[in-house]
Parts: C-alpha cells; structure tokens; sequence
C-alpha cells in the first residue's frame, strides 16, 4: 500500500515538472543574451527576463551623471492574428540625470512599456495598428542593449528639470522675498518656544 501510494506521488510530481519545464523552455530568465533573433523568438512564443547595466548603453550614458545601475527588462515575442510578429517590453529602473535649473543631480524613476511590430521597410508602418510603434529590421540579429537604449532614450525629457519644490535652485531665483518672508517666520517660530516658557514662568 504504502508503495502504491508513492508511486502516485511520484506521477503528480513528474506531471508538474512537466508542466514547469513547458514554462521555463518559454521564459529564458537572468540570461539576458547580447544579440537576439527577434523573428524566431516570435514564432516560438517567447518571454526574456534579466538586467542589463546602464555602462552598456553608450548613447544613454552621454546624458546620465551616474552610470552605476541596471535596468530591469522583460521582452515578450509573438505574432498577432494579422501575421506580424511583435516585442512586447517593460523596462524599468532609475535612470541619474542633471537638473537644467540648478545643475544638480535629478533622480529620474522610469517604469516604462512598449509594443514594436517588426517590419522590413517603411511601406508596411500604414499597415500596422495604432498599438504598435514600427521597428524597421535590417537584420535577423538585434543587440537587446541597443533595442532596450533606443526604448530609454524616448523616455528622456528634452530639458531634464526638478519638480519646482525639490529644485534647489527654485526658492533663489523665484521670489527671493518670499524666501526671505519664510526665514524670518522660521526664526519666529524658534522663539515661540522660549516665549512660551517665559509664560509658563510667569504664572
Ligand atoms: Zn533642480
């Protein structure tokens, strides 16, 4: 008894990493590859996951004061019921710019998704749905670090700036009475508590 009843353990057991292994020959996780197929992986359904580090992207880090981090990417393949193979992308991570109001450093947090269709030339962008942006393939082989760069730089504001309350340069150039107007209640507002201890002596 207690055998049969391993046995069928087992059967579940090789029943799931059957179902597991279906997963994992689809999605190739942390093994981001330099260059990629991107047509075949479409046909055969697949999904990437991995990082990539910010120093591979030489356009990218032209506008980056810090180029330490990495980017997280998932690339999903496919192709649609109208035939065209598509990449489907998320890419996030925290791109390290320069503020143009007060020439610091900007944190810039970057969560971003995209669908391309791949095409062979211009003539077919008509074609595609509004869902789609075109990407033009000269080759069977993409580098996955310049798709991914060319996503990023689109996420660039042209003139990187603060939001005016977190820019250091903001209260100075603005309204320096106002500025000035806040130090003052400021420098009142630490008197308050000595004011109130008089008080307190007083009674
Ligand atoms: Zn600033």
């Amino acid at each position: 008894m207690k055998k049969c009843a391993n046995r069928l353990h087992f059967e579940d057991f090789s029943f799931d990493s059957q179902q597991l292994a279906l997963y994992y020959a689809r999605l190739m996780k942390d093994r981001l590859p330099e260059h990629i197929e991107p047509l075949r992986l479409a046909r055969s359904q697949r999904l990437m996951q991995g990082r990539l580090p910010l120093s591979r992207m030489p356009r990218l880090a032209e506008s980056l004061e810090d180029t330490t981090g990495e980017i997280n990417v998932e690339l999903e393949f496919d192709v649609d019921s109208s035939g065209i193979p598509w990449i489907k992308g998320h890419l996030s991570c925290t791109l390290s710019l320069c503020c143009q109001r007060c020439m610091q450093e900007m944190l810039l947090p970057v969560d971003t998704t995209f669908k391309l269709a791949m095409i062979e030339s211009e003539a077919e962008i008509e074609r595609l749905g509004e869902e789609y942006e075109p990407l033009i393939l000269d080759d069977s082989l993409v580098s996955v670090a310049e798709l991914v760069e060319d996503e990023l730089l689109l996420t660039l504001p042209i003139v990187p700036k603060h939001e005016t309350q977190e820019c250091h340069a903001v209260s100075i150039d603005n309204d320096p009475v106002e500025d000035i107007a806040e130090t003052d209640n400021k420098s009142e507002q630490k008197k308050n508590p000595f004011a109130a201890l008089a008080d307190l002596k007083r009674k």
